[in-house]
């Protein structure tokens, strides 16, 4: 068996994880990813819109500081990965985002309001000036703007850079452990079993079996609060927030459908198109909370429907997949990350050894250049303060100070 002791653990490979353990891997620290199914959660279903613009939501204003903190780092994140930026499915194109109906030009302008608020740049378009850009736009939209800030990326080419790159890593400083295990992680292992706000030392795998490691990263989404070895009073409110989302393929007759991602509100309900360079086009995505993993046909219907309001040609390309997955969402729609505190106040300190990244909700692609610095920034001791307001306990009852017995989640 190789070695099983390591700088840095990741549980889980989404993009987050992903994104962390090449950032880490880049710093000089070895890492093991584990993961019995990599990028196959809410990283296989996600459009990839770099939308900070226009994913401005009200009550979330918090988020808008740490989106474009996380678009801005895209670029070089991506060229760190020692390919053109096209091959890691990165695209700098615009975003327009469309009406409908009358309803929806006042919502769009109303969000455009906030937006310039917020210093961000949305230019209205008249719809002549929009189809000039996008010729397949529908004539009868009742409004049009312009994000040019808003870029996308694919994330499954991304993950798959991500994946290599931690590989290439591996061979050239000559790892001798395994880069990947395809196991769920089962628990976390504390250097004093019995206490949970002890340093994290580790991790037990689903085979019983460990690895040891400095740092325990836990960034398995949806699943993360149910890991073993996390402190008993640690809150993390996860909720699924399911979507589907269908890829299409355009006839070559019909290429390129279009070149901007465009974004629209059909009837007050969102709908949006992302272009892919080979030929495909994202349509998405619902939004529901019902706890059903299945497709729902109500919601294809949905998206389809109203994505020909906006693109009338929609309805002559071929539909090659649907697909539903969850969003890991949070109270705040804000993400759990950073270290835990060890006791109250976190006047004893964090607990030594253990980073939790999940709550990227709708986010999650976007804020993985962020989310990577951050941790990255966590292991060496300098972290931005300006991203306490994501702590991961944020959500707990005051923990037991750190003298007294603390239970340990089984
Ligand atoms: C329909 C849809 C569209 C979206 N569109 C966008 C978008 O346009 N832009 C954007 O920024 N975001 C988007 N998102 C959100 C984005 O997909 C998520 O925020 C992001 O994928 C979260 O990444 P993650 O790595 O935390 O989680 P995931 O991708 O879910 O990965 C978690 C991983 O953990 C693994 N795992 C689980 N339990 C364990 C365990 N015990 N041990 C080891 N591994 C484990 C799983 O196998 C999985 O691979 C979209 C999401 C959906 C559903």
């Amino acid at each position: 068996m190789a070695e099983r002791a390591v700088d840095v653990v990741v549980i889980g490979a989404g993009i987050i994880g992903l994104g962390i353990a090449w950032t880490a891997a880049r710093s000089g620290r070895t890492v093991t990813v584990l993961d019995p199914a990599p990028a196959t959660g809410a990283t296989y279903a996600a459009a990839g819109m770099l939308a900070p613009v226009s994913e401005l939501h009200y009550q979330e204003e918090d988020l808008l500081e740490l989106t474009l903190a996380s678009a801005a780092l895209y670029p070089a994140f991506v060229e760190s990965l020692g390919v053109a930026a096209a091959d890691a499915g990165y695209r700098t194109t615009r975003t327009i985002t469309v009406g409908a109906d009358a309803a929806d030009r006042r919502s769009l302008a109303d969000l455009r309001e906030a937006q310039l608020r917020h210093g961000l740049a949305v230019e209205p378009l008249t719809i002549r000036a929009a189809r000039a850009h996008e010729p397949l736009l529908s004539p009868q939209l009742s409004s049009a703007f312009n994000t040019p800030q808003d870029h996308q990326v694919d994330p499954r080419l991304l993950a798959h850079r991500l994946e290599s790159a931690i590989g290439q890593a591996a061979a050239a400083n000559h790892w001798t452990h395994d880069a990947f295990l395809r196991q769920n992680a089962a628990g976390l292992v504390h250097e004093n079993p019995a206490d949970a706000s002890s340093r994290v030392v580790g991790v037990t795998l689903a085979d019983g079996s460990t690895v040891t490691a400095g740092e325990v990263i836990v960034a398995n989404g949806l699943a993360a609060a149910r890991l073993g070895g996390l402190p008993d009073w640690l809150a993390l409110p996860l909720r699924p927030v399911y979507g589907e989302i269908l890829r299409l393929r355009v006839p070559e007759h019909l290429r390129p459908l279009l070149t901007a991602t465009i974004r629209g509100l059909v009837r007050g309900l969102p709908v949006y198109l992302v272009p892919r360079s080979d030929g495909t086009v994202v349509l998405g995505a619902t939004q529901r909370e019902d706890g059903s993993a299945a497709v729902s046909a109500g919601g294809v219907h949905q998206l389809l429907r109203d994505a020909q309001v906006l693109v009338p040609a929609v309805a002559e390309l071929e539909l090659i997949e649907v697909t539903a997955r969850a969003r890991p969402g949070t109270p705040d729609n804000a993400p759990l990350l950073g270290r835990v505190a060890r006791g109250p106040g976190r006047a004893a300190g964090d607990i030594p050894g253990l980073v939790i990244a999940t709550g990227f909700f709708r986010h999650g692609v976007l804020l993985t250049p962020i989310a990577a610095e951050h941790c990255l920034h966590l292991l060496d001791g300098t972290a931005d303060a300006r991203w306490a307001r994501f702590l991961p306990d944020r959500f707990s009852a005051h923990p037991v100070p750190a003298a007294q017995p603390e239970g340990v989640r089984p």
